[in-house]
């Protein structure tokens, strides 16, 4: 069973922690270093990023959660989480510090005022079964992603139809959305899946 870590400054942990564990993995904190070494892969949960990048640094772990990356270790990141995996940002506070991994320009708070936050079906490459829930809260979209990042999933309708919302680089993995809102596990499955196959 894979040792799966959530990133626990802040954020929707416990609703990640919940659905890896359906999953089928085994899921710890991550809030210092040393519990970083314990850890397969790393779950980075949806919440604020301008606060999960402050906290990581006042917590010492930006450079270790960088090395872990750069040395293969699997990650996926949700909404916050998609944006502290992008390479580079726009629309992020000035002093904003990314984990970076994932060869892509992640916007923040993308959608706009009066799609701040909204529901729609995605249709995500790698999941059978259909659509799944795309809960969209203040989220980010992809706004390019370079050669060696593979596009998974766009906004099937409306204003913003065509942006990327999920994106996946080896053992990388990002949505836009918060599959952990939704009671279906299998985009947590997938990630799972990752992680067992490394
Ligand atoms: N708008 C948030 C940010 O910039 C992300 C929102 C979310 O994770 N639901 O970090």
């Amino acid at each position: 069973t894979p040792v799966i870590g959530v990133l626990a400054l802040q954020g929707d942990v416990r609703e990640h922690s919940a659905a890896l564990a359906a999953a089928g993995a085994s899921v710890v904190p991550v809030r210092r270093v040393g519990e970083l070494a314990g850890v397969d892969a790393l779950v980075l949960p949806g919440g604020e990023s301008t606060t999960m990048s402050n906290l990581a640094v006042a917590f010492g772990l930006l450079e270790p959660l960088r090395e872990r990356i750069a040395a293969g270790m699997p990650a996926y990141g949700s909404c916050a989480g998609m944006i502290m995996l992008a390479d580079k940002i726009l629309d992020g506070r000035d002093d904003q510090e990314t984990i970076g991994g994932i060869d892509m320009i992640v916007r923040r708070n993308a959608f706009g005022r009066q799609n701040d936050s909204f529901e729609a079906p995605v249709d995500l490459a790698g999941v059978d079964g259909g659509p799944v829930h795309g809960v969209f809260i203040r989220a980010p979209w992809v706004e390019s992603v370079g050669a060696r990042a593979e596009v998974l999933a766009r906004v099937g309708s409306g204003p913003a139809e065509g942006r990327v919302v999920a994106v996946r680089q080896g053992p990388l993995l990002a949505t836009s959305f918060h599959p952990e809102l939704t009671g279906d596990h299998r985009v947590h499955r997938l990630f799972v899946e990752m992680v067992r196959s490394r």
